[in-house]
């Protein structure tokens, strides 16, 4: 009898999960499920390259059944579990729902960004954590100069020139450099905003930027942004949003129409509802095997689950792609050996080996294996990194040609927001504007 074995989410755990038991079990032992609610895995580490528009934005994803090949990939919404019948509950895209059972179940259901209490947040700011709000970034910093242009008020058309991220960690420190590098390329095109200028804002609340990366660093690419011009503000919050402004703890409002919130993640909601032990921070609680607590045919890796970090003891290991990674691959050894095909159940034993962080315009700063990198070397190991681990000889080839590209030629202005949303179709017999019936030609048509 095959065994079936389902994995829940399909990014960077659950996919290298899944390449990992392709690999390693004997050929019809188990049907192997991959259940994602795209069908595409997200390279995040290259989103601000989407949002300031380097990198199509096909060019950031990795097509799931392109790179799998014998994964059965289900595209659905994990909605809920039952783990005493051993039933994990999918809507498909249609809205039908599927029990699919499973032997072994393996948990990657990544993060969110993490939001607090704070007035106007979730009305007026952006995330930056999908592909589509990093693209809903880069239109809306494109309209903003298009509206910043029409504006004869200068006072006004400031609020529409000031872009405020919130949190310094990778998303937003990248984010932010590689927004303000593309808006200062493509400045000089609207001449009233050139004249006036454009002001950017990173607010963190701890004492520096980037906790991941050493002091060191860290003051290096803090140097790089201040002298870009972007004002950097540690240890502080924001303390209101409206739609015209941004309220600083201590009182100070900046006029800002455009405010990217990027200050942490947290596990995925639906990981509460799978009726699995959680931690008090809301993740899986796993031991150093990955294996669910109370629950011997289920694991949980990633960001969504609270997988002991082997560096830090006593602490979770950090929301990384590169211990998702590493976790996928683990667990689908472990899993082999749950079901009796190869070695034994062993604990996840990896240690950060390095951290980049690519800001643009040729500059970096990274740490490998002890050795601290800055500026250009630091960029064009970023790059080669990522080009390394990007999953497809043919979606390497993309990122080369996108780098190339963009090397050669301007930036595009095009602001295409309408994308995906058509206008729907005039209705039949409709009454339109001018209160002439829909279907009514303007002008008589010439017979043919
Ligand atoms: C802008 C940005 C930059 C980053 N840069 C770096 C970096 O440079 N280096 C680094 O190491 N890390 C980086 N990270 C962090 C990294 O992206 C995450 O740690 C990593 O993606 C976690 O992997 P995961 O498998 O746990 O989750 P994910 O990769 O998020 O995968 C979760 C999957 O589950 C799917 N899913 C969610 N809910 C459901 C549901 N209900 N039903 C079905 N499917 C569902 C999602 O669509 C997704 O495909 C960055 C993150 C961001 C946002």
């Amino acid at each position: 009898m095959a065994w079936d074995i389902v994995i829940a989410g399909g990014g960077f755990g659950g996919y290298y999960a899944a390449r990992t038991l392709e690999r390693v079990l004997p050929p019809h032992s188990a049907r192997v499920t991959l259940v994602n609610d795209v069908n595409f895995l997200l390279y995040t580490p290259l989103l601000p390259g989407a949002a300031a528009g380097t990198l199509e934005p096909r060019h950031v994803v990795v097509p799931l059944r392109e790179q799998l090949r014998t994964t059965d990939l289900w595209l659905g919404r994990v909605s809920s579990a039952e783990p005493a019948s051993n039933c994990l509950l999918v809507d498909s895209l249609d809205g039908r729902r599927h029990h699919l059972h499973y032997d072994q179940l393996i948990v990657a259901l990544g993060s969110i960004s993490r939001t607090l209490p704070i007035p106007g947040l979730v009305e007026h700011a952006l995330g930056f954590k999908t592909l589509s709000e990093a693209i809903a970034l880069r239109n809306r910093v494109i309209s903003q100069l298009e509206i910043a242009e029409t504006i004869p008020d200068a006072e006004t058309r400031a609020e529409y020139l000031t872009f405020v991220f919130v949190g310094a960690g990778y998303a937003g420190l990248e984010g932010l450099a590689e927004l303000q590098d593309f808006m200062s390329d493509i400045i000089d095109l609207y001449p009233r905003c050139c004249v006036q200028g454009m002001r950017f804002v990173l607010v963190e609340a701890k004492e520096r930027v980037m906790p991941e990366v050493a002091p060191d660093l860290a003051a290096f690419a803090e140097r790089e942004l201040r002298g870009r011009g972007i004002e950097i503000r540690t240890g502080t919050t924001i303390e209101e949003v409206t739609d015209r402004t941004v309220r600083l703890r201590g009182g100070e409002t900046i006029p800002a129409r455009t405010v990217v919130w990027t200050a942490g993640v947290k596990p995925h909601p639906v990981v509460a509802r799978l009726g699995l032990p959680l931690t008090p921070a809301g993740r899986l609680d796993v031991d150093q095997t990955m294996r669910v607590r109370d629950h011997a045919n289920v694991w949980a890796i990633g960001d969504a689950a609270a997988v002991p970090d082997p560096a830090r003891k006593g602490q979770a290991s950090p929301p990384t792609a590169q211990h998702a990674i590493r976790q996928g691959r683990r667990v689908a050894r472990n899993v082999a050996a749950e079901l009796g095909v190869e070695g034994r159940v062993k604990p996840f034993k990896y240690r950060t080996l390095g951290v980049f962080v690519d800001m643009g315009r040729h500059q970096a700063v990274a740490s490998t294996m002890g050795i601290k990198w800055r500026g250009f070397p630091a960029w064009f190991l970023a790059r080669t990194y990522h080009l390394a681990n990007m999953p497809g000889m043919r979606r390497k080839l993309r990122l080369v040609a996108d780098w190339t590209v963009s090397l050669l030629f301007d930036r595009d202005t095009s602001e295409l927001g309408q994308l995906g949303h058509p206008p729907e179709l005039e209705r039949h017999g409709g009454v339109s504007d001018g209160g002439r019936p829909a279907s009514q030609p303007e002008t008589p048509k010439t017979q043919v």
